[in-house]
């Protein structure tokens, strides 16, 4: 074997970037910058049911702007088209072939969901085995992980009620050990905010300089991002971490202080529009809270900034669902709920795909998400009523939906949006607390501008027609409405009540 410095592998999953990366962190500092980066795609994952081309885009896009990044700071990043244990498998043989020494280390961050802590149980224990490599682990897309926040009533168990959560998660954001996470992002964003250049030799290693020259593997990146822009149907926003942190910033500057007076109106631009980002780890919840610098926070506060946080806390409490009940995967969080009769009248649910129900608000909405990839938050839950509680079709069709559709579209916070939304999930929607579109809709769109940019037949309507445009004597081409919303709240009780 050549005489080589050690070296380590990080294996990038959800965490495309390199500002505040704990993992690749620890792996730069274990080899002085001798780091290379993999990235695996899993064919289960391209196979899932829920794969959206759209969200693949924009996932590709990040992955690109990291092997960018990687190689203008004297790293790189190696995109295989198989599995993670057939790609080690690969690699690991090319390197015994060619006499060249395996690295002493990998590293990769930590995830919640259920198929990832299965498939990162396995790697852990598989490549020391087989390989006799280090595998190292740390803490980075939720700021709490699941295990450190439990009842303090019942330790290792779930809180199932988001305030108690959320009081205990603002207790732990005042300890020392969580302000450190937050402090070490300082650095990131410093690094941000400099030119790259200024990192040109961060890294010291590079994937042919570790093949010397002889056939290093072949990188499959390029050619995805070929075959998936041909069937791309929205438009992809700029990726990356720096794109993310600009958002930020806008985001303050535009809207963080009202936020929590504004942040319902679907026509106002008064949310972060982050979520993308946080699901690819282009910017984390740590790295949020070192840009902005809010000082002391407390659950009882009831400013913007507390608000905005308190979302970010809705995010980490259905990580912690999915970690502690990974069945919600599957199934309704409440068991009394897990066979409701559900109508699932395949027109119907066309309808509302297409945003052709006669209910402009649930048109608007559906039609933003076709068009954009994104929904406003209060729109998501007033289609995902509309869904279960008028239109009475089981929560997990909309879900699946949302996941083909959705840039952001995350495992953890759909399944809870739409179980909270169906009132079969941890801390639900009372099932008796049904959305009426036509007042969700005056109240939170009260000119009608949010419908009149994405439902263009009822343009020319005033404010008070838009809404429920046929009981205002409307005659155009725009859908009557599917179903009569007081009969189809009758049924949905009903619904709800035979199965307590
Ligand atoms: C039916 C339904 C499905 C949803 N599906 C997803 C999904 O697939 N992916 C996703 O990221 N969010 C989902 N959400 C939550 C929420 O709608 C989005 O996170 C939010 O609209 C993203 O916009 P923003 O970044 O401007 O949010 P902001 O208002 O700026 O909030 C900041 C961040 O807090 C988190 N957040 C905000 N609201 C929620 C919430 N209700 N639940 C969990 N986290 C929240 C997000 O990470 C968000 O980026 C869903 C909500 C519902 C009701």
């Amino acid at each position: 074997m050549s005489e080589l410095a050690p070296y380590g592998i990080h294996w990038f999953r959800r965490d495309l970037r390199v500002a505040g990366n704990p993992a690749l962190q620890w792996n730069w500092r274990q080899h002085q910058g001798r780091v290379l980066g993999v990235f695996a795609f899993d064919k289960t994952f391209l196979s899932r049911p829920d794969f959206s081309v759209n969200r693949f885009a924009f996932f590709l896009e990040t992955l690109k702007g990291l092997r960018d990044e990687l190689r203008a700071i004297g790293s790189d990043l190696l995109v295989l088209d198989v599995g993670p244990q057939q790609a080690y498998e690969q690699l690991f043989a090319a390197l015994d072939q060619r006499q060249i020494p395996r690295p002493q280390a990998i590293s990769f961050n930590r995830d919640y969901e259920p198929f990832a802590r299965k498939r990162d149980g396995l790697m852990s224990e598989w490549l020391p085995k087989t390989y006799g490599v280090t595998v190292h682990t740390e803490r980075d897309h939720v700021l709490i992980e699941p295990e450190e926040l439990t009842r303090d009533d019942e330790p290792g168990a779930l809180y199932q009620v988001y305030s108690p959560f959320a009081k205990r998660w603002f207790e732990r954001l005042k300890t020392e050990h969580v302000q450190q996470r937050i402090r070490s992002q300082r650095a990131a964003i410093t690094y941000l905010d400099q030119p790259l250049e200024q990192h040109a030799s961060l890294f010291q290693f590079t994937w042919s300089k570790l093949f010397g020259g002889n056939c290093p593997p072949v990188d499959h990146l390029d050619e995805y991002l070929t075959r998936n822009a041909k069937s791309i149907t929205v438009p992809i926003p700029p990726t990356g971490s720096r794109v993310a942190l600009q958002r930020l910033r806008e985001f303050r500057q535009r809207s963080l202080a009202d936020y929590k007076e504004q942040r319902d109106f679907p026509d106002r631009d008064a949310t972060s529009q982050l979520s993308m980002y946080f699901k690819n780890g282009s910017i984390t919840p740590a790295m949020v809270l070192a840009e902005l610098q809010l000082g002391p926070l407390d659950f009882k506060h009831k400013d913007g900034p507390t608000h905005f946080i308190k979302e970010i806390a809705w995010r980490e409490f259905y990580y912690h669902v999915l970690y502690h009940r990974p069945e919600v995967e599957h199934s309704a969080f409440l068991e009394r709920y897990r066979d409701l009769i559900w109508e699932n009248r395949e027109d119907w649910f066309e309808a509302w795909k297409q945003g052709l129900t006669g209910f402009p608000i649930v048109d608007a909405g559906m039609r933003q998400l076709r068009t954009t990839g994104w929904m406003h938050n209060r729109v998501r839950m007033i289609v995902a009523s509309f869904l279960t509680k008028d239109l009475l079709i089981d929560w997990k069709w909309g879900e699946r939906w949302f996941m083909e559709q959705l840039l952001d579209g995350d495992l953890a916070c759909n399944n809870g949006g739409w179980q909270w939304a169906a009132s079969t999930g941890c801390d639900p929607q009372p099932y008796f607390r049904i959305f009426n579109p036509w007042l969700q809709s005056a109240k939170f769109d009260p000119q009608g501008n949010y419908i009149r940019t994405y439902v263009p037949e009822l343009r020319e309507l005033d404010a008070k027609a838009i809404h429920e445009p046929y009981a205002h004597g409307y005659t155009g081409d725009y859908p009557e409405p599917l179903v009569d919303h007081s009969v189809q709240r009758g049924k949905a009780l009903a619904l709800y009540r035979t199965e307590r």
